[in-house]
């Protein structure tokens, strides 16, 4: 529908033919619907009793996740409000690893209550200024919400098994995958905090999750160059090539008329030459292993095998660098040029093959700041989720230990943020009070649906939980096994980083503000 203007008697088009136009309420609601759908979707995920989704791509690729973020991104989601709602759950990925599910059910709750306000008649601009007001309060029932106690390793450990839970890890496995989550940020942990990109996750199916560990340097998917190559080198100094070991082919193809067998051998002899002449280079440099970007040709390798040399050929870039950052080498462009200083070492190289998969372990290089956690499951779907839920944990053990606050999980902080919000709302006027006490609705959105997840009725337990708060302090909804009890999350070892919760208001906030305060929306075809 084109815009026509009169200007002087003329028609004038503002906007070409084809471009769509929604104003006013019908703006609104559809980008509130649009968001709140969006955020419905993930729901049935949020908590311990989350349910999984399967989400299948037009390829056929099958993810099987809990993970809000990953739901969201697979979602293929077009619809520009709703868009808004996966920015949430991507900003809060970003900057603090985890709370994802959170973020965005808060988002779409934020967008449901303002509906109900605007058609109580309550103008944005006030939904806007009250939402804002209730999240500076909000900020600060967080910050009372905080733990007094030194965030010390129990607590990280915590931290980390209630990032996990309901994402495939169970029981003893949570608390030991926990562990060696904790003892992989320790391990990163420098004077200015968490170097966090220092500790990678390598995924290998084949057994049981039990069987994740912790290596001290990195993985990466490479075999050696030929069989007889030993398979393990201890006090490895190592070089990284981006060389060719094999016959220089030039730039032009050159072509040589051979016309005697004496010729023929010389050339023979010649390549043969420079071939040995790799060996030697590299023999006389003193290197145990070598990594190469490039091919090793065949009489190389056996000559380097004939040696105890352990080669490894065509790297990826990615991995060239990763094991240039592991060990301290310095990747060298041509073999003349290497020298004492480009050298990097390790304590130990050696080279695993599970089932079709050769993996080679660097560990305890020179510069060995980075960590790899092995993670080990049974299938594709089992190990991916796997790490998902890993990599959520690395991130709020980080900033856990960064921040040195967490507060309680279990819904606990939500309760409290509510009641605060509540409570201070009796001193705002007007109408922007309705807005305000609908931010504490729209929060008590994460205690109702841990409830709900967990096949209990999300009124009485948030009513029995707002008593508990009330009286006890601090009270969440907890699940162990099979039991659902409310009590105090620290006792249960249910905790979140506080960024976690503030990250999510924040988030949540800021995208549902915006998303109401649009009333016109020009579509261009
Ligand atoms: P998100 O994507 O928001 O992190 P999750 O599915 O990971 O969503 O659920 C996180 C919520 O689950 C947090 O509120 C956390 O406190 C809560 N939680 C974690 N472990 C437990 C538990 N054992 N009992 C109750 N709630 C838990
Ligand atoms: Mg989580």
């Amino acid at each position: 529908m084109a815009q026509q203007r009169r200007m002087g008697g003329q028609p004038m088009f503002i906007l070409s033919e084809d471009s769509q136009r929604t104003q006013g309420r019908d703006a609104q609601s559809s980008n509130i619907m649009a968001g709140k759908a969006v955020a419905e979707s993930v729901r049935t995920t949020l908590g311990p009793r989350g349910m999984d989704k399967m989400l299948v791509d037009s390829g056929g690729d099958v993810v099987i996740t809990n993970d809000g973020a990953t739901i969201l991104n697979k979602m293929d989601i077009e619809h520009p409000a709703a868009q808004m709602i996966v920015e949430v759950a991507d900003s809060q990925e970003e900057e603090v690893g985890d709370g994802t599910t959170t973020a965005a059910v808060i988002a779409g709750n934020l967008l449901g209550e303002a509906e109900d306000l605007i058609e109580q008649d309550v103008h944005a601009t006030t939904i806007v200024e009250g939402y804002h007001e209730a999240a500076e309060i909000a900020l600060d029932a967080i910050a009372e919400a905080i733990n007094e106690a030194d965030v010390d390793d129990e607590i990280l450990s915590q931290v980390a098994e209630s990032s996990m839970t309901g994402k495939g890890t169970g029981g003893l496995t949570a608390k030991s995958l926990a562990e060696t989550v904790v003892e992989a940020i320790h391990h990163v942990e420098t004077d200015d905090g968490v170097a966090r990109d220092n500790v990678t996750v390598h995924t290998q199916i084949g057994a049981s999750s039990n069987a994740t560990e912790l290596v001290p340097g990195i993985v990466v998917d490479e075999e050696p160059a030929h069989e007889a190559m030993p398979a393990e080198v201890e006090d490895a100094s190592l070089a990284i090539l981006d060389v060719e070991l094999g016959v220089r082919t030039g730039d032009v193809d050159a072509e040589y008329a051979i016309d005697s067998i004496d010729q023929l051998n010389a050339a023979i002899d010649a390549e043969e030459g420079e071939l040995q002449g790799y060996a030697e280079t590299i023999v006389d440099s003193g290197a145990d292993v070598v990594f190469t970007t490039d091919d090793v040709d065949d009489r190389v390798a056996t000559a380097l095998a004939n040696e105890g040399v352990l080669v490894f050929e065509n790297l990826g870039d990615s991995d060239a660098r990763q094991v240039a950052s592991a060990t301290g080498a310095r990747r060298v462009g041509a073999l003349e040029d290497l020298e004492d200083e480009d050298f990097g070492s390790a304590d130990r190289i050696h080279t695993e093959t599970y089932g079709d998969d050769d993996l080679a372990f660097v560990e305890g290089g020179a510069a060995a700041e980075t960590v790899t956690v092995f993670v080990r499951g049974g299938t594709e779907h089992v190990v991916d989720e796997l790490e998902r839920a890993i990599e959520d944990a690395l991130d709020v053990v980080a900033t856990a230990l960064e921040s040195g606050e967490v507060v309680p999980g279990a819904g606990a902080t939500e309760i409290a943020i509510a009641d605060k919000i509540r409570q201070e709302a009796a001193g705002i006027e007007g109408r922007k009070q309705l807005a305000v006490t609908s931010f504490a609705d729209a929060i008590d959105v994460v205690p109702r649906t841990l409830a709900a997840n967990t096949g209990q009725d999300p009124i009485d337990a948030l009513v029995d939980l707002r008593a508990a708060n009330e009286s006890e302090g601090r009270a969440g909804l907890i699940t162990s096994g099979d039991e659902v009890t409310i009590d105090d999350p620290f006792e249960h070892g249910v905790v979140d980083p506080a960024d976690v919760k503030r990250e999510a208001i924040e988030s949540a906030t800021e995208a549902a503000t915006m998303i109401v305060r649009i009333d016109d929306v020009i579509a261009a075809e």
